[in-house]
């Protein structure tokens, strides 16, 4: 499957079985089948959360960040769904009593102002302009006219956001903030390469637009970290790379802790809609899917009033045959 994406399946002891999606192709499989499977089979752990641990502390010495977390992420979501479908609850339901929402807003990733006045027209409630096209150190005043025609078309009330991929520096960022900060831009994503956290600090804390990041980084430390530097003001974690459910629900711990919004990454695909529902209850935003997850069915139904999410047994998807 492409991009890196892969599939697994597990069997509970009570024979149940779960699916999961992660990451690391080909090598994230090498580490599920040569070093996760043996710490799983035969274990006597009862919970997602003690398997989650059991998977951390066995590669902790040499996996914490990239394709280890992404195997462990795929791993950690197939055990979250057979565990829903042994006790016949959601994964909503398991992460909270509360009465689920009926939909959840979303937002459009597009490329230019006429593809967000359709997603807009859609329904969509925001949506975050790509700007990778414009290179590594684009001209400030290129991305302020995008930026401006899209306010143009979608008037007050509709957040307009920017991710510029990791390629930009300091500089840039700051020049280009400055430039639109008059448009009312809700976050620059990923101004800079994730593993350059000073200048994250750097940015969080001059930017005049909050700067949003995260989808790049891995397990409960890695986003501690980023709190405790005060990195960025929104993170925005990939349920099917930073570890899991379970690292996602440590990761919106940590953000409530430090006042973090979180926004994960590709939200409306149907692994982290049901923690978006159940963990955010005062900002839910669900970012749009991508085509090339498409290898089950039960993915999330999209309207125009936001996307809608299974209370299926646990995620409530299957595999394509
Ligand atoms: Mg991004």
């Amino acid at each position: 499957m492409s991009l890196g994406q892969i599939v697994v399946e597990v069997i509970l002891a009570t024979g149940e079985t779960g699916i999961g999606v992660g990451g690391g192709g080909k090598s994230g499989i090498h580490v599920i089948d040569s070093v996760l499977s043996e710490c799983l089979v035969d274990s006597d752990k009862e919970t997602p959360h003690q398997f989650h641990k059991v998977m951390c502390d066995h590669t902790s010495f040499y996996g914490r960040k990239g394709v280890v977390p992404m195997a462990i992420s795929g791993v950690d979501l197939a055990i979250w769904d057979a565990y829903g479908k042994n006790v016949g609850k959601s994964v909503y339901e398991l992460l909270t009593d509360a009465p689920p929402p009926t939909v959840l807003p979303m937002y459009q990733t597009v490329f230019d102002d006429a593809e967000a006045e359709l997603a807009v027209r859609d329904g969509k409630q925001a949506v975050k302009l790509h700007v990778e096209r414009f290179g590594d150190r684009p001209q400030p005043e290129a991305i302020g006219d995008l930026v401006r025609a899209t306010r143009d078309r979608l008037g007050d009330g509709k957040a307009i956001m920017l991710d510029a991929f990791g390629r930009w520096n300091v500089e840039t960022t700051l020049a280009v903030a400055h430039e639109i900060k008059q448009y009312d831009v809700d976050w620059i994503e990923e101004p800079v390469r994730p593993d350059q956290l000073d200048d994250y600090t750097s940015l969080n804390r001059e930017s005049p637009i909050p700067i949003a990041g995260g989808e790049h980084e891995y397990l409960e430390e890695g986003f501690l970290d980023l709190a405790e530097r005060k990195a960025v003001s929104i993170f925005q974690p990939d349920i099917n790379w930073c570890g899991g459910l379970t690292s996602l629900i440590q990761i919106y711990r940590i953000a409530e802790d430090a006042g973090i919004r979180v926004v994960p990454h590709r939200g409306s695909e149907p692994y982290s809609l049901p923690a978006i529902a159940a963990l955010d209850r005062k900002q839910p935003l669900a970012e749009s899917a991508r085509s090339w997850f498409d290898c089950l069915n039960g993915m999330a139904q999209v309207t125009p009033a936001g996307v809608e999410f299974s209370l299926s047994p646990g995620f409530g998807v299957s595999l394509k045959s």
